[in-house]
């Protein structure tokens, strides 16, 4: 990394610093004046930049590392933490399905314990000290909600979690937003009942209790297996009469020995058609007989959908059906000269994840080519993962 980025992040890091430390000297001595306000007094209402990235995860983070090692002053700024998407929807304790060395971004090697892949936990670490390591100019929690301007000269607008609005400006922006935002749905009625999620989180708390999954491919297979060991009782509900063909080889023969002993109850073949508090009333699509369940809890694993609205209003382009984003694959320039995309948020809703991390590495380099003026690096077509 080159002197001058150093001087540029710590400077940032440095202005974080004093925001803070002249909050807490004015609240020490003028306790009368209520903290949001102190905040806005001392909140930098605007800010420049050469590229802002949208979005801490680990593409936009690659991207921040790549600009920065070219030269660039650039800035992260992000709704929730580092890596927020990693920390909201991977269960604890969830491996990844990648080796290490394929996710490791910017050259920073990820050490493993057992030499196991890592967990979600792990490469949360893994991010933070790749932020730290180089400096990087990060601001969590402070989410992008309007843009004007154009190529050159733009200015984003984010909003802090106390409302406060800050407007950078920016030659270059790139959206690394990402593009699992939203649970899919089943369009039943009762899914929006309290005893009905769509994440898994912590399998503890389904110790004892009765559990319907709805899902046939790997997150929902992975959560009926650590419902099952968590002490529950699964039971697993899809429409498929076979669990899905790219269910992650070191997860099928368990769960079918499971479901053939009866441990996770089999309902395969089935639709959910309503849920009630009292019961899940389930359609064998075989037999056209209807089952109402007694369960506890309904886990939906459906899968993920893209928002779209960051790129919109932008003036990205994004087909209505896939909600993917128009962009040249050279370059990752959007229609919108001088607004780049990155990592998952270049696909849309995706039915057959093909752009995750591992094959999003490239997208750094060819958007910091494209804005420093060199040529777009040759690199080899990324491999899809068989269980992806
Ligand atoms: C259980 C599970 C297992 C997985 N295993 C693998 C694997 O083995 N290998 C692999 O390569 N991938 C894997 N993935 C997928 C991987 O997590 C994603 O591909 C990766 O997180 C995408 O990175 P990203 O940087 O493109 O987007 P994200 O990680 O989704 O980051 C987008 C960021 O943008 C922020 N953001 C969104 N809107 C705004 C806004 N308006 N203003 C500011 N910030 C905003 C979000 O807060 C978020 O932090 C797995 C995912 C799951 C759920």
């Amino acid at each position: 990394m080159g002197k001058d980025t150093t001087i540029m992040a710590n400077k940032a890091n440095g202005r974080r610093l004093f925001e803070r430390m002249v909050i807490r000297q004015i609240q020490r001595t003028t306790w009368l004046i209520d903290a949001r306000r102190l905040h806005a007094l001392v909140y930098a209402p605007s800010m420049k930049t050469d590229v802002l990235v949208v979005g801490a995860g680990p593409v936009g983070l690659e991207v921040a590392a790549t600009a920065s090692a070219k030269g660039l002053d650039v800035q992260v700024v992000d709704a929730g933490v580092i890596g927020q998407t990693i920390m909201s929807q991977f269960p604890t304790a969830t491996r990844f399905f990648s080796s290490p060395e394929r996710l490791e971004i910017a050259g920073i090697a990820m050490p493993c314990s057992a030499e196991e892949k890592p967990t979600g936990e792990d490469y949360l670490g893994y991010l933070r000290s790749v932020v730290q390591t180089l400096h990087l100019p990060v601001r969590t929690f402070e989410r992008v909600v309007d843009c004007r301007g154009q190529a050159g000269s733009f200015e984003v607008d984010t909003q802090n979690q106390v409302g406060l609005i800050r407007t950078w400006r920016t030659k270059h922006v790139v959206l690394a937003t990402g593009g699992t935002q939203h649970s899919r749905t089943l369009g039943v009625q009762g899914e929006d009942l309290g005893h009905v999620s769509r994440l898994l989180g912590n399998p503890h708390r389904f110790f004892g209790r009765n559990v319907l999954v709805v899902g046939g491919r790997n997150s929902a297979i992975e959560s009926a297996l650590r419902i099952f060991r968590a002490g529950g009782k699964a039971w697993l509900s899809y429409r498929g009469e076979a669990i899905h063909e790219r269910v992650k080889y070191w997860l099928r023969p368990e769960v079918e020995a499971l479901m053939e002993e009866g441990k996770i109850v089999n309902r395969l073949s089935t639709l959910v058609q309503r849920i009630t508090p009292e019961c899940v009333d389930l359609l064998h699509t075989s037999t056209g007989k209807v089952e109402s369940l007694v369960v506890d809890d309904v886990l939906l694993q459906l899968g993920f959908e893209q928002d779209s609205s960051i790129l919109k209003r932008f003036g990205v382009d994004v087909d209505s059906d896939t909600q993917q984003p128009t962009f040249n694959r050279d370059t990752m320039e959007s229609n919108v000269p001088g607004v780049y995309v990155a990592g998952t948020a270049t696909a849309g809703t995706q039915k057959r994840f093909k752009v995750y991390i591992e094959t999003s590495h490239v997208h750094a380099s060819r958007i910091v080519a494209a804005m420093t003026g060199n040529d777009v690096p040759q690199t080899p077509q990324p491999r899809l993962l068989p269980e992806s």
